[in-house]
């Protein structure tokens, strides 16, 4: 199957870009999704993580305690790794059984950190970035979230530079200040584009 990852900073526009593919019948892996269902109540990661880090960081339906475990591995970078070694291969496993199962022509994985997390660009045909400006990454947190601008400048200087997410893209989505039929019509495009190269990949 041929692989496009999609990326783009918080608040870039990557879910509504790709509801726009999903809308040409094209299937959507999100990694978010599964790193939530892998901690969800009894998720795959549970048990490894109660044993890593206690039953302190498992609530009481057996799912992650979020709040508990962002406290710790904000403050403390080998414990963030620690988590990282348990959910990244889960992630990984289970985005590529969705992969294999996926009927599409291709299919498109969502995945936020794609440029910062070093493999992951070895396991995407393409990597599509959606790109827009800082200043409108912050706008549009702080209305979709209710975050501060303090705040939403804290995830943004966590996340890779928008120069380094634009050098690691093979195709880029404009998405500043895009009305929709614009942005429409930038995925129209691109779509085709990959159609081709799944058609090519395949051939
Ligand atoms: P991401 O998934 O990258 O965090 P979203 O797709 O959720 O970003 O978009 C962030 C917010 O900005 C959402 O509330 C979305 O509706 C809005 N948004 C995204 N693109 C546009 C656009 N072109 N014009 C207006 N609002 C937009």
């Amino acid at each position: 199957m041929f692989v496009v990852g999609l990326t783009g900073g918080i608040g870039s526009g990557k879910s509504t870009v790709a509801n726009l593919f999903a809308a040409h019948g094209v299937p959507l892996v999100d990694t978010d999704l599964i790193a939530h269902r892998i901690t969800a109540p009894h998720g795959l990661a549970m048990a490894s993580i109660a044993a890593e880090f206690g039953a302190a960081f498992v609530a009481a339906d057996g799912s992650l305690n979020r709040a508990r475990m962002r406290e710790l591995v904000f403050s403390d970078d080998s414990a963030r790794r620690r988590l990282e070694a348990i959910t990244h291969p889960l992630i990984r496993a289970e985005t590529e059984r969705e992969q294999r199962e996926a009927q599409g022509p291709y299919v498109i994985v969502v995945v936020p950190l794609l440029v910062e997390s070093g493999t992951w660009k070895n396991r995407v045909n393409r990597v599509l970035a959606v790109d827009c400006s800082v200043e409108t990454q912050i706008s549009r947190v702080m209305s979709r979230n209710g975050f501060s601008r303090a705040q939403v400048l804290a995830i943004i200087a966590r996340q890779a530079t928008r120069e380094a997410r634009l050098a690691a893209a093979d195709d880029v989505i404009d998405n500043d200040n895009a009305p929709l039929d614009a942005l429409e019509a930038q995925v129209d495009a691109q779509h085709r584009a990959y159609l081709s190269l799944a058609r090519l990949a395949g051939a």
